[in-house]
């Protein structure tokens, strides 16, 4: 019934035919991407609209997953629609990856606006994630959603990847000014807001802990279910660990490595000396270990009031308990974000590009090219207080 994207081009070039029938348009439409900054610098007299009764489309496309959803500019989630690439073999193949999110994109959308019980029309504002990512699969996302704001006539904002789970995260859980881990497959980052800006106080020199702990499950022979993501797998099989095996724990100043504790695991367990339960229970000690000295160091040195625990890995029952503790002794209120919104998702995008959009911030069209790298403190949050 919703034929909004038929012919996404997974190169980025633009849509290349519009046919939306639902839409009544005959038109095609050729959106030419040229470079030039991201956001505006200076935020800009926009008609802003607290109402309930506008709607922002967010859609997620940096990596696996491509999630569209559906938030009013109250920040309530009407709809949070999703489908994750699944490679048949080894890790995420970014052309794979941007093909699937191609397939799927008319289908997710259609999810998203029917369960918000919307219609496209009442859609104010399009949210997209810009960047950090993997470009091909970057690239599909902000086509759909450059293709979805000209067309339906509404502003459109990029947003950071890094900083809608952090941004989520406040919102679900009230948190104001937290020290956040943000853990995920593709990122590491302990960061909080200070001078303006989300500073990133630690973060991974090689590998994200989310990818040491896929790789990890793969290598060893573990099968992913749909739904269940390999992470869950470990922390499954980590609950029936009895025996702790000593393996590398790198923290250098504020940052991590999680490159030699992944070939460590994945080498103590070919020795058969250890079961897989075993080394899952030891690689998540460490590798959680980690996560929390630094994370602590950070609290102890922004005085903080809170901790936000966020991102895909932020599911992980072991990881919460361990940062509890540290944020109770330091007299810091432990959030965490709830599982239907850890993992990358369009509901995060869409609410930060509300919180971009209030601020008189958007994206022109002939600006929203995708960035690969773009960093969580190069960016411009005139919403943030702390
Ligand atoms: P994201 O990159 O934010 O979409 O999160 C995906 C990552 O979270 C993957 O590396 C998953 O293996 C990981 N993950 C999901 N659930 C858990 C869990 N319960 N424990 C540890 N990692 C998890
Ligand atoms: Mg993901």
């Amino acid at each position: 019934m919703y034929g909004i994207l038929p012919h996404l081009d997974i190169c980025g070039r633009g849509v290349s035919t519009w046919t939306a029938k639902r839409f009544n348009t005959p038109k095609s439409v050729d959106i030419p991407l040229s470079k030039g900054r991201v956001y505006c610098e200076e935020p800009q007299k926009l008609p802003v609209n607290n109402s309930a009764n506008s709607y922002c489309l967010g859609i997620e496309s940096t990596a696996d997953d491509f999630g569209a959803a559906i938030l009013s500019f109250e920040g309530k989630v009407l709809s949070n629609a999703n489908d994750a690439y699944m490679p048949k073999k080894g890790g995420i193949h970014p052309r794979e990856a941007a093909r699937h999110h191609a397939e799927v994109a008319e289908k997710v959308l259609a999810e998203a606006f029917e369960k918000a019980e919307i219609r496209p029309r009442d859609v104010n504002l399009v949210a997209f994630s810009q960047g950090p990512g993997l470009g091909p699969c970057l690239r599909t996302g902000a086509t759909a959603a450059r293709a979805l704001a000209s067309y339906l006539g509404v502003p459109l904002v990029g947003v950071n990847h890094c900083m809608a789970h952090i941004e989520i995260g406040k919102l679900a859980t009230g948190a104001r000014d937290p020290v956040t881990l943000y853990v995920s497959g593709g990122n590491t980052i302990v960061s909080a807001f200070e001078a303006g800006r989300y500073r990133v106080f630690g973060e991974t020199l090689d590998i994200a802990v989310g990818n040491c702990l896929d790789v990890f499950a793969r290598e060893v022979g573990l099968k992913q279910r749909r739904g269940v993501p390999f992470g869950a797998i470990v922390e499954e099989l980590a609950g029936n660990g009895k025996t702790f095996v000593s393996l590398p724990y790198t923290v250098k100043g504020m940052d991590l490595s999680f490159s030699g504790l992944l070939t460590a695991a994945v080498q103590t367990f070919r020795k058969k000396k250890y079961s897989v339960e075993d080394v899952c229970f030891s690689l998540q000690e460490v590798a959680f270990s980690m996560l929390t000295e630094v994370t602590e160091r950070a609290l102890a040195h922004t005085e903080k009031p809170e901790v936000l625990l966020t991102g895909g890995v932020a599911a992980n029952k072991k990881l919460q308990s361990m940062l509890r503790v540290i944020a109770e002794e330091h007299d810091a209120r432990f959030c965490v974000v709830p599982r239907g919104l850890a993992a990358d998702n369009g509901a995060m995008i869409a609410w930060t590009g509300i919180l971009a959009y209030k601020s008189g911030l958007s994206t022109p069209i002939e600006k929203s090219f995708v960035n690969v790298k773009w960093r969580l403190e190069e960016v411009y949050a005139p919403w943030v207080e702390g």
